[in-house]
């Protein structure tokens, strides 16, 4: 098998992957903010980790993932506020959503997921480590940490800090990509801000401070893989890599993976454009849970991808492509005999799709293996050269694939069915609609247009296409 290799942002290189335990692969995710639904670009990085550990465990690996919930900030305590509610509270629905936009997309649970406000104590006692070691400072109740004194500062994200001032800070959540300065550890309490009550005084936890401490409390203090979205490298992770470092003495993280944005339609995302989509939006306009995953997962995670229209529609036919294939795999008739031909093909794919994941989780080219296998075979069945017993094997490989990829199960309307947004055209079976039409028929035999009128329209608005014959028959069809 060949050796798995990961690009490492630290190192800017591709490199082997080395656990810390053999056998076993530790890894910390950034989770989400959990003050709004998250958005398909999170999504992107989400997909990306769940193959990352799938494949991770084909290959023997036990995964121990951590993803956190920041279910603490400005955004979340102003938004609580207006609201009239706690954090806790109003944070739960969105934790909850979270959770199920996760099933819906097949997301397999880190063994671990875990709240920024359940571990508050980790934080403080992390906070006084770094305290007595002298790396902070208090200014107005807020406790910071003084970047001057970890020199090694600007490693993962090379950004240049020479030019930095130190002993200046920013009182934010939300820093801006040019705020090289001191960060906050520990936040003093404002008039009518939800605080806590602790041994380094009565306040709330900055955002990267959260990360380090449930990283190391549930992973050790040092992790192998650390994940996220290309935009956290910079401050967050490079805050992450600071306080731990500077507080253990040890590396934080061996290998950093980042996945690259999500783009819609050639643009950024954003407010002012309107383009920032959550899952539920794109299922509400109808595209299907396996749709959105395959596009997701389909570009390597460190290209940008560009979400559109038209990605959606050549997905859900990739899709339909595959679950077909296993279909009459399952189904048809072959002629008696197995092939040796087909059975080189099949372990070829094989092949070819556990180097493709192992080169850095390209999945490109790992789809591009089971599509070519695809074509191969169907090829192979027209002309007769793919027998009875080639189709259990293929089927196992299909399975095989897909213990990583997680497409095949036709559970789509089961999942939006969970969401409540099962669309109602979804709904109409083959019999509910051949009754709709036998009333619209009877009705226009009575003369009731209007009746029949109607029932037309419910037709259309469910997405069926009705095509009145010239015989007086009446086909049907899904939009
Ligand atoms: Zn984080």
């Amino acid at each position: 098998m060949t050796e798995i290799q990961l690009h490492n942002t630290l190192t800017n290189r591709l490199e082997p992957l080395t656990p810390v335990h053999p056998g076993e692969v530790r890894i910390y995710t950034c989770g989400p903010t959990v003050y709004a639904f998250a958005h398909i670009g999170n999504f992107r990085t989400f997909v990306f980790q769940d193959i990352l550990r799938r494949f991770l465990r084909s290959r023997g690996y036990s995964v121990m993932q951590v993803m956190n919930v920041t279910d603490v900030d400005d955004r979340i305590i102003h938004a609580a506020a207006a609201a009239g509610i706690g954090i806790r509270e109003y944070t739960e629905k969105y934790i909850q959503g979270f959770l199920e936009d996760m099933d819906a997309l097949h997301l397999e649970a880190p063994e671990e997921v875990v709240r920024a406000t359940d571990h508050i104590e980790d934080m403080v006692a992390l906070i006084e480590r770094l305290q007595q070691k002298g790396l902070t400072y208090t200014s107005d109740g807020s406790i910071y940490f003084r970047i001057s004194k970890f020199p090694a500062y600007g490693k993962l994200s090379k950004i240049d800090v020479s030019g930095m001032k130190t002993g200046t800070r920013v009182d934010v959540d939300q820093y801006e990509k040019d705020d090289v300065r001191d960060f906050a550890l520990w936040k003093a309490p404002k008039a009518g801000e939800h605080f806590w009550e602790t041994r380094i005084g009565p306040g709330r936890p900055g955002w990267h401070i959260e990360c380090s401490a449930m990283a190391m409390k549930y992973l050790g203090e040092t992790l192998d893989i650390h994940t996220g979205g290309v935009d956290l490298a910079f401050p967050h992770h490079e805050n992450e890599i600071a306080q731990s470092e500077a507080a253990t003495g040890h590396p934080f993280v061996r290998t950093w993976l980042h996945a690259e944005h999500l783009i819609i339609d050639g643009q950024k995302m954003s407010k002012s454009l309107g383009n920032i989509y959550t899952l539920r939006d794109l299922f509400a306009k109808g595209h299907k849970p396996s749709t959105v995953r395959f596009l997701l997962l389909s570009v390597p995670y460190r290209r940008q991808l560009n979400f559109t229209e038209d990605g959606l529609t050549q997905a859900r036919n990739a899709v339909e492509r595959l679950r077909n294939f296993v279909d009459r795999l399952k189904n048809a008739q072959f002629p008696a005999g197995s092939s040796p031909e087909s059975h080189e093909r099949i372990e070829k794919a094989e092949a070819d799709f556990d180097a493709a994941l192992a080169d850095d989780i390209n999945t490109a080219v790992a789809l591009a293996a089971i599509f070519d296998l695809v074509r191969d075979l169907n090829t192979a069945v027209d002309q007769q050269t793919f027998l009875q017993q080639d189709a259990p094997r293929a089927v196992a490989a299909m399975e095989k694939f897909d213990a990583i990829l997680a497409l095949l199960a036709d559970d789509d309307d089961e999942k939006l069915q969970k969401l409540g947004l099962l669309r109602s055209r979804d709904r109409l079976s083959a019999p509910q609609i051949e009754a709709l039409i036998a009333e619209r028929t009877a009705a226009k035999r009575r003369r009731e247009f209007k009746r029949s009128d109607e029932i037309r329209q419910q037709l259309t608005d469910s997405g069926i296409l009705v095509e009145d014959m010239k015989d007086g028959s009446v086909r049907w069809k899904y939009k």
